[in-house]
């Protein structure tokens, strides 16, 4: 049993009111330095008096932890791996009771899932980061919110979504799970304005409303809130698939990016050019290969350390996602950086002839077009050590003709793989074996 008195006092910022910090988004970058300094400095001290991970980890490494006084000596501290999550308990900070929230996550891909407990404060502090994002977004008390993100089964997003959306008084429909089907009639019945979901699945709501001679573009639907999947390439420059559904839908698309561990959303403002940060509740960092930050507009990994967090705080996690900071004052008079679209995972970067792309920049130059079905992209290694790239690609109509995909994506990402047709029930029994988070699965690593 852990001694609950040793703790130190909970970190900066416990009360999670948005007009506490809303103001925050739009000040000077000396004054967000200066409370994110505090907020920083505060996270570091509960964590480390509390964490037996992080307390065993500086003793072993020796870090001189007085010298740890401002941002950029963050570069000092170590980066926490998601292999590490696995030693659950020893991430935990608070005493058992304190727990009232627990949420599963996987921590590398098809591993077993890892626990992150949170307290009622990192409940209060989720909810907050959401109301922000959605307000951010445009969305206010007189929206109708379609969530269609799961609330049970220790998702945490889904729950997140529910509590920012109830704390922006907004009204909220927990769609959950459920089928195209269901969302439609509920879209329908409640007059919802705003979709929060993922892209594939919005999708396949329109769809079937289509297919049964309904007019998505005729309901109240005005945003929305894309989740999980890409909706912008590198540029900013809307995906197909995104372009489609705003078409659809009659409704503007924006991209959130966020995970369990880092426990914050970067949601688009009304300008969407990328996700701002939200310097009371993370710090973003851009780390190259060797660990080391790069500048703004360099791609690189983001790592994460969300602030605020008291029942497993994490300090520097390797999120695995590839993106790049912007640091050009927005339209919508935010003064914080944003986060570009997120490229892909770390671990899914393909190497071809002297070019590194993503399994999803590909599909995506082909996603939307009336020509294209479905697909998804296998990879093995060559006896050389660079990535053999297949793409099954299940097309439409009759013609089997497929110069055409190797000419979008000889221009647009410079990589043309193996392309192989297969027919579309075999690409969507594939595609569609949604995995825990109902994302479709469109990479396949054999390396
Ligand atoms: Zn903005």
């Amino acid at each position: 049993m852990k001694n609950t008195t040793s703790f130190v006092s909970l970190p900066a910022i416990t009360d999670f009111s948005a007009k506490k910090f809303a103001s925050l988004q739009f000040a000077e970058a000396d004054e967000i330095k200066k409370i994110q300094t505090k907020l920083f400095l505060s996270h570091l001290k509960f964590t480390l008096n509390n964490s037996p991970f992080y307390k065993k980890l500086y003793k072993d490494i020796k870090i001189n932890l007085k010298q740890i006084k401002q941002l950029s000596d963050i570069k000092h501290l170590t980066l926490t791996q998601k292999s590490d999550l696995f030693l659950t308990k020893e991430f935990l900070c608070v005493d058992n009771k304190e727990i009232v929230d627990v949420c599963l996550t996987s921590a590398t891909s098809g591993s077993m899932p890892t626990i992150i407990s949170l307290t009622s404060n990192d409940l209060s502090r989720l909810a907050y980061n959401e109301e922000l994002a959605f307000a951010m977004a445009g969305i206010n008390d007189n929206d109708t919110m379609l969530i269609c993100a799961a609330i049970d089964r220790c998702f945490m997003a889904g729950i997140a979504y529910f509590l920012g959306g109830v704390k922006l008084k907004a009204r909220v429909l927990r769609s959950g799970s459920g089928s195209a089907s269901q969302h439609w009639e509920l879209i329908k019945l409640a007059d919802a304005t705003v979709i929060v979901g993922v892209p594939s699945l919005m999708y396949k709501i329109g769809q079937y409303a289509i297919d049964n001679n309904e007019a998505p573009a005729a309901t109240h639907i005005k945003k929305l809130i894309a989740i999980g999947e890409p909706t912008k390439d590198e540029n900013l420059n809307l995906l197909p698939i995104a372009s489609e559904l705003e078409k659809m839908w009659s409704a503007k698309i924006y991209s959130t990016y966020a995970s369990s561990e880092i426990a914050t959303t970067f949601c688009e403002c009304s300008a969407r050019r990328g996700g701002h940060l939200r310097p009371e509740l993370n710090i973003t960092e851009i780390l190259d290969n060797d660990g080391n930050p790069v500048k703004d507009g360099e791609k690189g990994e983001v790592v994460v350390t969300p602030l605020g967090v008291t029942g497993m705080p994490l300090i520097r996690f390797k999120t695995g996602d590839i993106s790049y900071l912007m640091n050009e004052k927005c339209s919508c008079g935010r003064t914080t950086k944003r986060i570009a679209p997120i490229l892909g995972r770390k671990n899914q970067m393909l190497k071809y002839k002297g070019t590194t792309v993503f399994p999803n920049a590909i599909l995506a130059c082909l996603e939307g077009d009336q020509r294209f079905h479905n697909g998804y992209i296998e990879v093995k290694k060559n006896k050389d050590g660079t990535d053999h790239i297949l793409l099954y690609a299940a097309l439409c109509g009759e013609k089997h003709d497929t110069s055409w995909i190797s000419e979008i994506l000889r221009a647009k990402v410079r990589v043309v793989p193996e392309i192989k047709i297969i027919d579309k029930e075999k690409a969507d029994k594939q595609v569609y074996q949604f995995d825990k988070k109902r994302k479709r699965m469109t990479f396949f690593d054999l390396r």
